[in-house]
């Protein structure tokens, strides 16, 4: 079998910036799970796995259009410490969920300053071009159910 929509794939991987300092791996934890042609993966990397059969590998690299897209400056803001729903979260690095006109995202602190916070709402990998490794471990059908919902079910994908 190869993968095309509505396949349900395991790929172990692992996930390199430009610097080869690796972002993210399924080592450890066993392959990634997930509904081929549901949007379940990042767009470049769907593409490449597409026909692939089971036991291939591959390495791809994915631009940010294809990833988590370009930075975006004007989501980046300052905000007075006052603002934050906890002063703990007044650090570099720190996460919290803020809400947008476009949604709930996730945003890092980036800066303190005095009273002030920059907070960065970009995905923590937008403007990164991603250097994927992967194994195809597995290529099955997928159930009506698992097609229905989006998302895989068993092997570790998404728990209800
Ligand atoms: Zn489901």
């Amino acid at each position: 079998m190869k993968i095309s929509d509505g396949t349900a794939v395991q790929i172990d991987y692992t996930l390199r910036n430009d610097a080869g300092e690796v972002l993210d791996t399924s080592e450890g934890r066993g392959p990634l799970a997930y509904l081929h042609g549901a949007g379940n993966i990042i767009p470049g990397l769907e593409a490449a796995l597409e026909g692939k059969g089971a036991g291939d590998t591959l390495s791809v690299s994915i631009p940010p259009a294809e990833g988590y897209g370009e930075r975006d400056e004007a989501m980046v803001m300052t905000v007075a410490l006052s603002q934050l729903p906890d002063r703990k979260l007044a650090q570099v690095g720190a996460h919290l969920n803020v809400q947008t006109g476009q949604g709930i995202r996730l945003a890092t602190v980036t800066a303190v300053t005095g009273s002030r916070v920059t907070l960065d709402l970009n995905h923590p990998l937008a403007g990164e071009t991603l250097h994927f490794d992967v194994h195809v471990v597995d290529i099955q059908e997928a159930s009506a159910e698992e097609r229905a919902h989006g998302h895989v079910h068993a092997h570790g994908g998404h728990a209800h």
